[in-house]
């Protein structure tokens, strides 16, 4: 492997370790970090951009969105506890890297994007990279996926003001929700919501982070599925 690719592996165990007293975490799961590993950033990352792709920031994707910071993906990811089995909704597609993250852990991802033109890269990049488990839809995240919830883990790459309702109702109990939760272009916080078995919601705060915003608008419609 490319010495900047180890060197972006390194760098996620070295924050992990930073973050521990925040997250509760020292280190990320050999999984998650085989993952990390395993999906090459560069192939999410448009040409311009390409020789930051192994950079622990995030980096412009167009249309105005950034794809996360790698230790970011690899936290949240963490946060996840995903199983060979496990179903996933992402909200915010956008240039797919953290799908691929997900698709390699879990059964089966599906991930809601609004913006028609990322929604359609995207698919066209896991058609060419052979991800066959990731389904995109472009809709308003806001409103999750009924038709296929529940969902073990969902996970919301871009900043809430609050946490969408339609979210926590499609959680299989004992699922976990990974959202940040703030106002737009501010601090916001990392959430790690609980779905108990007996059906309590347990919220842990994570860690401060700074996400593009969360739109909920309600006009988002499907216009590139069919
Ligand atoms: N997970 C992405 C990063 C996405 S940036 C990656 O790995 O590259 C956040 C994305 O959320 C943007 O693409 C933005 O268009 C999308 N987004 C914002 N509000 C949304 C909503 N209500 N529903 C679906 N997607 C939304």
């Amino acid at each position: 492997m490319a010495d900047t690719r180890q060197q972006m592996l390194d760098t996620i165990a070295t924050e992990a370790r930073y973050t521990a007293s925040m997250t509760g975490r020292r280190q990320f799961s050999e999984a998650v970090m085989q993952a990390m590993s395993d999906v090459d950033r560069a192939a999410f990352i448009p040409p311009a951009n390409r020789e930051q792709a192994y950079d622990n920031g995030p980096l412009p994707i167009g249309n105005g969105q950034t794809i996360s910071q790698p230790y970011i993906v690899a936290l949240m990811t963490d946060l996840l506890e995903l199983t060979p089995e496990s179903v996933v909704l992402e909200v915010g597609t956008g240039s797919g890297y953290q799908a691929a993250i997900l698709a390699q852990l879990a059964r089966q991802v599906y991930s809601l994007e609004r913006i028609p033109e990322l929604a359609e890269t995207a698919r066209k990049r896991f058609a060419d990279l052979g991800y066959a488990n990731i389904e995109v839809r472009c809709a308003n995240g806001y409103d999750g996926w009924q038709d296929r919830a529940p969902f073990d883990g969902i996970i919301v790459t871009a900043a809430a003001s609050e946490i969408p309702p339609a979210l926590i109702e499609q959680l299989r109990p004992g699922g976990r929700l990974v959202i940040p939760v703030g106002p737009p272009y501010s601090y916001q916080e990392l959430l790690l919501i609980t779905r108990e078995e007996a059906g309590n919601i347990r919220t842990q705060k994570i860690l401060g982070v700074a996400f593009v915003p969360l739109i909920n608008d309600q006009n988002t419609n499907d216009v590139t599925r069919h």
